[in-house]
């Protein structure tokens, strides 16, 4: 359901990112790890359109092509990003920060329905509707940011290191909830430096170092792989 092509982001005279390709099924989750600087971010921004990709990157979601279109229209062709930092709105509640997800005209109508899904990944936030969302801890905003995703009906999920800055027990937590995500259809592309409890969960992943995809395979190959043991296990 999304394929990538021949992907390359400069910025200046660094080359960032060069020909990346990979592919995630409908429903699959996959996970491209990366060490500080690789270029996960770089890979996530240009899928989401937040960075300028070199002339002949392709970019097809279901067949549409991303890679030609602005960054709102993008959310509107299916492809929902949760940043690095998650970059919630601190002084408002979980639930006007969810609403914000639903701000599109399409899925405005199912906003409701979006939601009870979101308590079906995420039971907590149900519970917390009117609480502050500055004032909760780093795993929860985590859930609401990936929920504030969700309620704009996503075909893929694009997560930015959504571990980072959590206890393990807390990256459990959060990971134990993307098979119920990809379970209803959605895809789920995350990038991570956490590899052990990436690998956990997803179905495949890629490796990228210094802005090259320089390998892939199951989660399982991947765990066994003498290469990521060294690198990041
Ligand atoms: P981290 O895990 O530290 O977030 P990353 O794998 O996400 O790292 P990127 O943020 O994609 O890495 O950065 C890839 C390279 O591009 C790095 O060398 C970084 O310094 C550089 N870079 C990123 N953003 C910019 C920018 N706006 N201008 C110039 N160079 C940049």
């Amino acid at each position: 359901m999304l394929d990538v092509s021949n992907l390359s982001v400069r910025y200046g005279r660094h080359l960032a990112l060069e020909n990346a390709a990979l592919n995630v099924a409908k429903g699959e989750i996959v996970v491209v790890l990366g060490s500080n600087g690789a270029g996960k971010s770089t890979l996530i921004k240009a899928m989401a359109g937040l960075v300028r990709t070199e002339p002949g990157a392709q970019i097809l979601l279901e067949g549409q092509a991303l890679h030609k279109l602005p960054a709102h229209r993008i959310v509107d062709a299916g492809l929902a990003l949760v940043p690095e930092g998650r970059h919630l709105f601190s002084t408002l509640t979980v639930q006007e920060n969810l609403m914000l997800g639903a701000f599109l005209p399409r899925t405005r109508a199912h906003a409701q329905d979006s939601m009870e899904r979101v308590f079906a990944v995420f039971p907590k936030l149900e519970q917390r509707l009117s609480q502050i969302a500055g004032t909760m801890s780093g795993g929860e905003q985590q859930m609401v940011a990936i929920g504030r995703a969700m309620m704009t009906c996503p075909r893929l999920l694009l997560l930015d290191e959504p571990s980072l800055g959590l206890s393990p027990l807390l990256t459990s937590e959060l990971f134990k909830a993307l098979p119920s995500i990809a379970a209803t259809g959605t895809s789920v592309l995350l990038v991570e430096q956490n590899s052990h409890q990436s690998l956990a969960i997803a179905d495949r992943g890629y490796l990228i170092e210094k802005g090259l995809i320089t390998g892939e395979g199951t989660a399982k190959e991947l765990l066994e792989s003498a290469e990521v043991q060294k690198a990041y296990l």
